[in-house]
Parts: structure tokens; C-alpha cells; sequence
């Protein structure tokens, strides 16, 4: 996990070295990830989470009122506009909005120039010619003659390994 966050950052460093417009804040998006119960993480993920929320009982107490009162990830801080768990949050949040996603017939990815909006999916596909590869476990699209940089993590083992543990649901870490 440990290499695969480093892999990770580091394919993500060199997509905000490369892509010119910042597209996602990736942590506290109420119309976006943040909103849909749809994030799987590993069990150790899950472990890390729990042990964080257990020594950081205030935000714990946070947590625990969330989950009561709203339908959205019981982790984001409304308030603040922020993650809860920001320092351990899980991988599927930390990339998201960077990955571009190799279906079957196209790629799938996060728009890069409509942000999330109440309701309304921003994922394009981009058709398997369209996309083109920069390095390892980058590619890049070309919008509007800007190339658009992408992390596809399908070319990083590490993350399909991790992948195959990825199977307990984000909403699921806090059964009370
Ligand atoms: S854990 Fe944090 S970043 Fe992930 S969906 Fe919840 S609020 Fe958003």
C-alpha cells in the first residue's frame, strides 16, 4: 500500500506539473465523490481509517453526527468544505477526478473542463484511438488542442493488485 501510494503521488505530481488548470480538488466535493455512496476501499484501508477515528475522537464525534443527520459520505465536514480523514483517506478518493479509465469498446474519465454539478454525471468517454500514452502509467487526451494528462492505473501493478482487495464499501466503515 505504502508503494502504491508513492506510485500514486508521483503519477499524480507529474499530471499537475503537466496538465496546466487544476480540475479537481479531490477531497471535498459535496457534488461529486463525496456525495455518492459508491467508493470501495481495501481492508486495509478500512483498518487505517478505524485506527485513525479511534485516536482522533473529536473527529470521530463529527463522524458519528454526520452519519445521523446527512446522506452524503458521513466523512465530509460540511462546514469546513473538507475531508475528515483527509490524511488516510482511501486511494478511490485521492485520484479520482486524475484516472482515466480503459473500458472494453472506449476510456472513461472525469470531465476535465465541467466540474461535478447536483445530479449530473461529468464522465466522458474518449474513444481507445483518441487517447495516447505520454509515459508508464500516464496518457494523455487532446481537448480543445490542449493535451490533458491522466494517471491509468490499470498500467501500475501494484494497483491491480491492490484492486483485487478493493471490496468493502467506504459507507460501511462506521456500522452504528
Ligand atoms: S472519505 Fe473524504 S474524500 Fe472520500 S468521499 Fe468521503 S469526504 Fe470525500
Amino acid at each position: 500500500m505504502i508503494k502504491l501510494r508513492k506510485i500514486l503521488d508521483k503519477a499524480y505530481e507529474d499530471i499537475n506539473r503537466l496538465n496546466l488548470k487544476k480540475r479537481c480538488n479531490q477531497f471535498s466535493n459535496l457534488n461529486g465523490c463525496c456525495k455518492w455512496d459508491y467508493s470501495l476501499i481495501s481492508s486495509e484501508e478500512e483498518s487505517e481509517i478505524s485506527d485513525f477515528l479511534e485516536k482522533n475522537i473529536e473527529i470521530y464525534e463529527k463522524v458519528i453526527e454526520n452519519k445521523k443527520n446527512e446522506s452524503t459520505c458521513y466523512f465530509h465536514d460540511k462546514i469546513n468544505k473538507k475531508c475528515l480523514i483527509e490524511k488516510v483517506r482511501p486511494i478511490c478518493c485521492r485520484y479520482i477526478s486524475y484516472k482515466i479509465y480503459e473500458k472494453e469498446d472506449c476510456f472513461k474519465s472525469c470531465s476535465p473542463t465541467n466540474p461535478c454539478q447536483k445530479e449530473k454525471s461529468t464522465v466522458i468517454s474518449v474513444s481507445k484511438e483518441d487517447v495516447y500514452v505520454e509515459s508508464e502509467y500516464i496518457k494523455y487526451i487532446i481537448l480543445n488542442n490542449e493535451k490533458i494528462y491522466f494517471i491509468d492505473d490499470k498500467s501500475i501493478p501494484e494497483y491491480v493488485e491492490y484492486k483485487k482487495n478493493q471490496n468493502i464499501k467506504l459507507s460501511k466503515v462506521i456500522n452504528k
